[in-house]
């Protein structure tokens, strides 16, 4: 083989690493990737016949406060001013998420000024407030109260998890900011945009090097394909983004993933909801939110008869489902601890460094994905490729 890296896997991690090795470094870089394009979960097409740029995996919103990052990014695309904001529908009505001070209001039918809402939201804490809750549900209760964590949080968790939220970790719902001003911005980061001509372009351009071959529909354990992990481990340096457990043939158990699926439709009507994602809290509708993907480009000219929708739904992941969500139980996090030994021998042993979401089980953002694999770019490879 004439590679000087095989890189598993063409995320944003697979690719950040291959694009640095390629021009940093003049690497030859060989990527490969299971699935019959680049990108990973970040990956978008246009619906056929209205053009609509629909996130195949899902709604990816591009938004980051780390400037090494952001600076990085911009190399590939520009991005648009779009800045995030999602509702919910609880029992009929629509309110602005995460929760701030107009839903406390709306809810309540009150006019509390920021001190009063605060107040109210201690003493519906109840025994929970001034605590440090280590699960969702406690949390959960500790920052909004019981009232709202009953109508906003528990139906949509439920649906999102199907796991008690006391057995989910407080985190998942830290990432959620609880606001006492009208600031109903989803985000918290300094820059937010998606890219102007779509991810799939932005991805395309990081791999476009004449250093970087990509081959796609190959998968790493395929061993009829001539790079595989048997053929390649050992012999030349290797970056996998796969998922941990399926590399050690789930020696330690299987990891748990939640994984969705997508119902996407073409409606004969200009604007079917107003907004780019709606939720639905209540548990007796089945889908979590629902996109309207025209809406994350208001800036294009899109037919104005049509529209494309794409409602949501959340389940465990069978082998063979795509993992998106790591579940991250107790059971997980013990598994999790043994993978990362054999990690450690592995990367110590046949120069090979995992990485991204699925390489060390964890809910990354696109930013940190990025981030990561700068750091790994930095720090970890420089010993590996020794
Ligand atoms: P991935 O993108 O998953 O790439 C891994 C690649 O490895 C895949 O292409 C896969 O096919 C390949 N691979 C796996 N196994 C093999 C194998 N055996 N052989 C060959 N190839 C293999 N982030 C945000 O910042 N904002 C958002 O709004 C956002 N929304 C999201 C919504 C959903 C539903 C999901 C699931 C994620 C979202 N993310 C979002 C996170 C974002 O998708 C990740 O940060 C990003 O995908 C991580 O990149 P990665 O390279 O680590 O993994
Ligand atoms: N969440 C909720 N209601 C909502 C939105 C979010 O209960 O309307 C909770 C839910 O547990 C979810 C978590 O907050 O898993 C994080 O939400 P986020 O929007 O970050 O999830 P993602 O978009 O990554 O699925």
């Amino acid at each position: 083989m004439n590679s000087d890296l095989v890189v598993v896997g063409s995320g944003f991690f697979g690719l950040t690493v291959a694009e640095r090795c390629a021009r940093e470094r003049g690497m030859k870089v060989l990527v490969i990737d299971r699935r019959p394009h680049v990108g990973g979960n970040a990956y978008s097409a246009d619906e056929p016949t209205t053009g609509i740029e629909v996130h195949q995996y899902g709604a990816h919103l591009f938004h980051t406060s780390v400037d090494r990052v952001w600076e990085y990014a911009n190399r590939f695309t520009d991005f648009t001013s779009y800045q995030h904001r999602v509702y919910t529908t609880v029992r009929g009505e629509v309110y602005p998420m995460p929760i701030n001070l107009g839903t406390i209001n709306q809810f309540f039918r009150a006019a509390y000024t920021p001190d009063e809402a605060r107040a109210l939201i201690t003493e519906q804490a109840g025994e929970l407030a001034g605590t440090d809750p280590q699960n969702l549900n406690d949390k959960g209760i500790q920052l909004i109260g019981r009232p709202l964590y009953e109508a906003f949080i528990k139906g949509y968790t439920a649906k999102q998890w199907q796991t008690d939220p006391k057995d989910l970790p407080a985190s998942i719902i830290t990432r959620l900011p609880v606001r006492y001003t009208y600031n109903n911005r989803y985000f918290n980061d300094t820059h937010e945009g998606l890219p102007v001509d779509g991810y799939t372009a932005w991805l395309e351009r990081m791999a476009d090097h004449p250093n970087i071959e990509v081959r796609l529909s190959t998968d790493f354990f395929d061993v009829s394909q001539p790079v595989n992990k048997g053929a390649v481990v050992g012999q030349v340096p290797v970056v996998y983004t796969g998922p941990v457990d399926r590399y050690f043939d789930y020696a330690e158990g299987e990891l748990g993933w939640r994984t969705l699926d997508f119902e996407q439709e073409v409606l004969d009507v200009g604007d079917f909801q107003g907004t780019p994602v709606m939720n639905y809290a209540d548990d007796d509708v089945p889908y979590t939110r629902i996109h309207e993907f025209r809406h994350f480009h208001p800036e294009r000219d899109y037919p104005t008869d049509r529209t494309v929708v794409v409602r949501e739904y959340s389940r465990f992941a069978e082998r063979g489902d795509e993992p998106y969500y790591p579940v991250n139980t107790a059971a997980d996090r013990e598994a999790l601890l043994r993978y990362r030994e054999r990690v450690e021998a592995e990367t110590a042993e046949r120069r090979i460094v995992f990485g991204g979401r699925l390489g060390t089980y964890k809910y990354l953002d696109m930013h940190m994905a990025i981030g990561a694999a700068l750091s790994t770019y930095d720090n970890t490879l420089p010993d590996v490729l020794r």
